[in-house]
C-alpha cells in the first residue's frame, strides 16, 4: 500500500475499536491468547504489526490486566510485540449500559430502522457517554506520546461521541471513523430523546471524515445534520458539513473481506471433503442444497425466510425434496430478550417446517446452531447451489461476499436482500424484498431453476466484481481520503515551477 506506507511512515496510527484483536483468558493450561474472529481484525492486525500503531480496545479477556502493564498497554502479537494494544476496563456495569444497553438496545434497532425493537433508557445513555469518555482519553494519552503527528481511526457506533470528546482534548489530531451499520433517516433519527440526537450527530462531526458502507447511509447522515444541528452548514454536493469551524467530510467505502483467503479455504482438502459430505447428504442427483448463514439477529429476516420457504413448498408441491437448506444460525447476544425470543422462534419454526413437508428420508431444513469456522463455511458456500441472505436491513453482510469468494466453481446462485448494502453493488445476485412473502418463494423457485450457462455467467461477473474490491481495497482507499484530507487541510503547496503548472488551482479537498 504505498500511499498509506508514505503516509504513515513518520505518523502514529491508533485504532479505537470495541473488540480487541488480542484477548488474554485463564485456561485450564494457564493463560491462553486467543484472537476474535472476523474479517476486520484479521485485516487491521497485518497493518497495525506493519506500521506499529496503537490499538485501543475493553479488554474483555479474563486474563487481560494481569498481561498488561498499569496503563492495560501490552505489546502483541505474543511473542512478536510489534504494536501495543492500550485496552480499557469496563465493569459489569459499563458493559450492561454501553454496550448491551444503548448500542445494542438504542443505536443498533434505530440505525436498521426496526423501531419496534428500539429501547431506551436514560442509565444506558449515560454509561455509554461515561465509557465513550474513557475511550477518548485512551486514545488522547495514546496520542500524546508520540512526538510528530498522529491519525486516530474509530470504529463503528459504539463510539459515537468520541470523536468530539478527542477533538476537544487534541485539536490537532486527524481523526475519522467508520460506521459499520445504516444510518437512519431523520424521522427515524428523531425517536431519540431530544438532546441526545444531537449529542449523538455533534459527537460524529468531531471526526475529519465520517465514513459509510453506501451512499444513502452517508446521505441520511448529512441529512439528519442539516435538520437538528443548528449552525451547521451541509454540502450535499460535496459530502462535507461545516459546524464551528469545523469541517466533516462524509463519504461511503463499502467495506468487503479478504478474497483470497476465502478462495483459498474453499480450495482446501478439508474444504473439498467436507464439499463431498454435504453434497452426497443433501444433494445426490438432481436435488439442490440452498445454504444461509446469519448470526440470529431481528435485522437478518430469518423467519422472513423461514415463510418463503414454506409458502413455496405449499404452493408448489413439486419442489418438495427437490431442495433442502442449511441454515447455520448463530446464536447472539442471548441475554438481550429480543435475541433470546427470537432463538425460540427460528427453533420452533423450522420443526414445524420439517413436521409438515419432511418425509422418512429428506428432512427439509437442516439448523446448525452453534458457531461455525470460517473455514468450514468456506466449505458450505463452496457445496451450495444457492445461497439466502434475507437481511431486513444490513450495512454490508458479509456473507453475501464469502458465498462469492468460495464459488469456485460458478455454480451457485445468490439470493439476496435488496436492503443489504451488498446489493447495490452486486447486480447479478437474485435481489429480493424480504417482507414480500410471495416474490420472494418466486425468487427462490426461479433461482432453482436458473440454468448452468447462467448461473455461471452471472456468478463470474460477481466474482470479478469482487476481486477488484477487496478489504485491502477498501482499507486503502479510507486512507487514500484520510490522506487527501490531510494534505488539503496543510494548505495548497508552494507554487509549481511553470513546467509543472497543472490548472493553476491547489487541490480540492476530498476524498
Ligand atoms: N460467521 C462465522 N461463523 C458463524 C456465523 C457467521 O464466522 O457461525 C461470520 C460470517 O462468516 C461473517 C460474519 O460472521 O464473516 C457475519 O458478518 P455479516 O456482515 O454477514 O453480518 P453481521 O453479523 O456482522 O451483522
Amino acid at each position: 500500500m504505498p500511499v498509506l506506507d508514505q503516509y504513515l511512515a513518520d505518523c502514529k496510527f491508533i485504532l479505537v475499536s470495541n473488540r480487541e484483536p488480542y484477548e488474554h483468558v485463564r485456561g485450564v493450561e494457564g493463560i491462553e491468547v486467543r484472537q476474535p474472529p472476523g474479517g476486520l481484525v484479521s485485516a487491521l492486525d497485518p497493518l497495525m504489526q506493519r506500521i506499529h500503531g496503537t490499538w485501543v480496545a475493553w479488554g474483555s479477556g479474563s486474563a487481560d490486566a494481569e498481561t498488561a502493564d498499569e496503563l492495560g498497554r501490552v505489546q502483541v502479537p505474543p511473542g512478536d510485540g510489534s504494536y501495543t494494544l492500550r485496552r480499557v476496563w469496563l465493569n459489569d456495569e459499563d458493559v450492561e449500559g454501553y454496550y448491551h444497553g444503548f448500542a445494542n438496545r438504542a443505536l443498533w434497532p434505530l440505525c436498521h430502522l426496526l423501531i419496534h425493537h428500539f429501547e431506551f433508557r436514560t442509565e444506558f445513555w449515560e454509561r455509554y457517554r461515561a465509557v465513550n469518555l474513557r475511550f477518548a482519553h485512551a486514545a488522547a494519552d495514546e496520542a500524546e506520546r508520540c512526538t510528530g503527528r498522529a491519525m486516530v481511526w474509530i470504529q463503528d457506533y459504539h463510539f459515537a461521541l468520541v470523536a468530539e470528546a478527542l477533538r476537544a482534548m487534541r485539536p490537532s489530531l486527524f481523526i475519522h471513523q467508520f460506521w459499520h451499520i445504516p444510518f437512519p433517516p431523520p424521522d427515524i433519527f428523531r425517536l431519540l430523546p431530544v438532546g441526545t440526537h444531537v449529542a449523538l450527530l455533534r459527537g460524529l462531526m468531531g471526526n475529519d471524515l465520517m465514513e459509510f458502507q453506501t451512499e444513502r447511509h452517508a446521505m441520511n447522515f448529512l441529512e439528519c445534520v442539516e435538520q437538528f444541528v443548528d449552525g451547521a452548514t451541509v454540502d450535499r454536493d460535496r459530502r462535507r458539513l461545516t459546524y464551528q469551524g469545523h469541517t466533516t467530510y462524509v463519504d461511503a467505502f463499502p467495506i468487503s473481506i479478504d478474497v483470497a483467503r476465502f478462495t483459498e479455504m474453499a480450495n482446501s482438502a478439508r474444504a473439498l471433503e467436507l464439499v463431498e459430505t454435504l453434497r452426497s447428504r443433501y444433494a445426490r442427483d438432481d436435488r439442490q442444497l440452498g445454504v444461509a448463514v446469519d448470526r440470529v439477529d431481528y435485522t437478518k429476516g430469518i423467519p422472513e425466510r423461514l415463510r418463503a420457504i414454506e409458502y413455496l413448498w405449499t404452493t408448489a408441491p413439486e419442489l418438495r425434496e427437490r431442495v433442502t437448506f442449511l441454515f447455520v444460525c448463530t446464536p447472539s447476544r442471548s441475554n438481550v430478550p429480543a435475541y433470546a425470543a427470537l432463538e425460540q422462534e427460528v427453533g420452533a419454526l423450522v420443526t414445524a417446517i420439517n413436521e409438515q413437508f419432511g418425509t422418512p428420508d429428506w428432512t427439509p431444513i437442516v439448523l446448525v446452531n452453534s458457531n461455525v469456522d470460517a473455514d468450514l463455511l468456506a466449505a458450505v458456500y463452496r457445496a451450495a447451489d444457492l445461497c439466502l441472505v434475507s437481511s431486513l436491513q444490513d450495512g454490508m453482510n458479509l456473507v453475501a461476499k464469502e458465498f462469492i469468494a468460495a464459488q469456485v466453481e460458478e455454480k451457485g446462485v445468490l439470493v439476496l436482500s435488496r436492503f443489504a448494502g451488498a446489493a447495490e453493488e452486486m447486480d447479478d445476485a437474485t435481489l429480493v424484498n424480504p417482507f414480500n412473502l410471495d416474490g420472494f418463494a418466486a425468487a427462490i423457485r426461479s433461482a432453482l431453476a436458473m440454468l448452468p450457462d447462467e448461473r455461471r455467467r452471472r456468478m463470474r461477473r460477481l466474482r470479478a466484481q469482487l476481486t477488484r474490491s477487496t478489504i485491502f481495497d477498501w482499507l486503502e482507499s479510507i486512507l487514500a481520503g484520510a490522506t487527501a484530507i490531510i494534505d488539503a487541510q496543510a494548505g495548497p503547496r508552494p507554487a509549481p515551477r511553470k513546467s509543472e503548472e497543472t490548472d493553476g488551482h491547489p487541490p480540492e479537498a476530498g476524498p
